[in-house]
């Protein structure tokens, strides 16, 4: 079901659904803490039943008290027994009530703990894919701001609106003896107001919906404004205020119309509200009335105004939780939306190919990015033999990331294939893979771990393996620089921690490149600029080792540096996602083409 429908149900399909996500709360509840729940429920059933019956015994204290003022033998017992009973029933209705506030307070941490678990164990399933469909994205994101609310919500409105159903059905069976025109008047004056409640609460939500895209602007700008990473150029160039003032129009956009739902809403509720408290000085004009004519005792006019004035608390307090249950319910659609997203299986269970001799095979590859006007890959072709280097250099969006992304199966293939061993990609089981394969992005991550743990993150299984690390780091030659860090492999990193070290780019740089170079055993090795932060001396350090790095293993090296470049075996030219050139270095500067041209001018640099 879409926003758009759930709005347009009608009321009684609404009181259904949340009726039904009750249900859902129950179980949201049940599987969080079992005694939780269970003490939820004894408290809601006490508090739900005890206050209609402490309106009976007070009746019956007014009562005797009157027939002990008449002299009625034994009335006075009876009325001291029911004092002591009703004193017992409101302490049973504030145990209840603490009770209820206990439970939602442990569950509250419980809860939020629960189904954010729910959300990121999902969103470790997700791919590359969904991350960048910004409406998966908003799914997620609205799933995780607000599972510290509105699950706990849902689940403390679903009790409230069992405990004043409870309350209700003795509160009818009190007035009905008065009159079922009673019992009439006191659900009737609830409704209206009920109503305006659902629709102006539905305008809300539409009213927020609506205005997303600018509360995702909001946000951005909040995060620039506010984040270690963004404070040294918005502090340089002054954007700060440009941006606070963009923030604050934002903001006006929507806070007028924001404020006429409010006033409309309330000038509703007010009229409406009036209209209960003149139904109940109606009934409290009735009650009098027949108790001045004696056809009630002052014991049953006490009640019966106890009952009517409760009643009506308690036919609001139910409503309200209905149209908030209804509300909370969209959230949970959401969440299941998000949760239940189907992500197809991209890996099979292969952990080789049919002819191991074969190396990497690319044929007619193409990948169009989700609304893009033209391909950022079309129909490359390559082969890369086993032991052997490709380079591949090409202008910025030349589609250079893109294929290492398909090639790290980030991406399936919307058309072409990829062959390792002869055996498609999607074959290949995930742990198949990646004994085979490992590789540094271009946008590698900078783990705030260990320096040692930013190594072993490579290989999981061995995130901890010291000799792993060490092993790493010097084969990547960043082994030096981690020696010099104060705690060495074990020194925390970046500036969100406390007493961390923080690395230059170039620095971070070095130790992604020992992190692919963590497992072992791989034997296609996949750089994407892996010295683009490098100074020219490391450059040329790595350009000197990657023979040795590689060592008979399929090397695959994006890379401006045609110097970097001229150690492949092979060099694919790509140009607006196609391959413009291919060949070794002395025979693409011999065609004169687009590799010369690039060729020409970096050399022209250094002359
Ligand atoms: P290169 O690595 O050669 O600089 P890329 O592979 O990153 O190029 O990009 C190729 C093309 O795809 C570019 O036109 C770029 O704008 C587009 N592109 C890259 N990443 C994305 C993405 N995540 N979503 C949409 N378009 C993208």
């Amino acid at each position: 079901m879409n926003d758009d429908d759930a709005r347009a149900l009608p009321v009684p399909r609404k009181a259904a659904s949340a009726l039904r996500y009750s249900l859902r709360a129950l179980q949201l509840a049940w599987s969080t803490s079992r005694g939780l729940t269970v003490l939820l429920v004894l408290s809601t059933v006490v508090a739900g039943v005890a206050p209609a019956i402490a309106a009976y015994v007070a009746r019956i204290v007014v009562d005797q008290t009157v027939a002990a003022m008449d002299g009625v033998a034994g009335a006075r017992d009876t009325a001291m027994w029911a004092i002591g009973a009703e004193a017992l029933l409101v302490g049973a209705v504030v145990a209840a009530g603490r009770g209820l506030t206990f439970c939602q307070q442990l569950l509250k941490a419980k809860l939020a703990h629960t189904v954010t678990h729910l959300i990121l164990e999902k969103a470790i399933t997700l791919r590359l894919s969904d991350f960048e469909d910004p409406s998966l994205h908003d799914r997620m994101e609205e799933a995780r701001r607000e599972a510290t609310v509105r699950p706990l919500s849902l689940i403390t409105r679903a009790f409230t609106l069992a405990r004043y159903a409870i309350s209700l059905v003795g509160y009818f069976a009190l007035l009905a003896q008065l009159s079922w025109w009673a019992v009439l008047v006191l659900v009737l004056a609830g409704i209206p107001s009920f109503l305006a409640e659902a629709r102006f609460s539905e305008q809300t939500f539409r009213f927020f919906k609506q205005h997303s895209p600018e509360n995702r602007e909001r946000h951005y700008i909040e995060t620039v404004l506010t984040r270690e990473e963004f404070a040294k150029e918005v502090g340089f160039f002054g954007l700060g205020e440009l941006l606070l003032g963009r923030y604050d129009a934002l903001f006006q956009t929507y806070y007028g119309e924001d404020r006429k739902i409010a006033v409309k809403r309330h000038a509703w509720g007010l009229v409406l509200g009036l209209l209960g408290t003149a139904a109940f000085f109606g009934a409290y004009l009735w009650i009098v009335w027949d108790t001045v004519e004696g056809i009630l005792t002052l014991g049953q006019m006490t009640m019966y105004l106890v009952v009517f004035r409760q009643g009506q608390t308690a036919v609001t307090s139910a409503l309200a939780a209905l149209g908030g249950i209804y509300e909370d319910a969209l959230y949970l659609e959401n969440l299941d939306a998000y949760l239940e997203h189907a992500v197809p299986e991209l890996a099979g269970s292969a952990t080789e190919g049919p002819s191991p001799s074969d190396g990497l095979r690319v044929e007619g590859l193409s990948w169009t990015y989700p609304g893009a006007p033209r391909p950022a890959l079309s129909d490359v072709s390559f082969h890369l033999q086993p032991g052997q280097t490709l380079a591949v250099v090409g202008h910025n969006g030349s589609g250079k990331t893109t294929l290492v992304k398909l090639l790290t199966r980030r991406y399936v293939a919307q058309e072409g294939r990829i062959l390792l061993d002869g055996l498609d990609l999607r074959e290949w089981s995930v742990a198949g893979l990646r004994a085979r394969i490992s590789v540094l992005f271009q946008d590698f991550n900078r783990y705030k771990l260990k320096a040692g743990e930013n190594i072993g993150a490579g290989d999981p299984t061995r995130f901890e393996d010291e000799d792993g690390w060490r092993r790493a780091a010097d084969q990547g030659l960043a082994a030096a620089l981690i020696e010099r860090l104060p705690e060495g492999y074990h020194t925390r990193l970046g500036k969100a921690f406390r007493g961390a070290t923080e690395l230059s780019g170039g620095q971070w740089q070095r130790l992604a490149f020992a992190r692919a170079l963590m497992p072992t055993g791989n034997d296609l090795l996949i750089f994407d600029e892996p010295t683009s932060a490098a100074d020219p001396k490391r450059q040329a350090e790595i350009d000197e080792r990657l023979s040795d790095i590689l060592d008979g293993r399929m090397g695959l090296i994006v890379s401006h540096r045609l110097a970097t470049a001229r150690i492949a075996d092979q060099i694919l030219v790509l140009d607006e996602g196609r391959v413009a050139e291919r060949g070794t270095h002395d025979a693409l500067v011999a065609e004169e083409g687009l590799y010369a041209a690039l060729f020409e001018t970096q050399a022209e640099a250094y002359r």
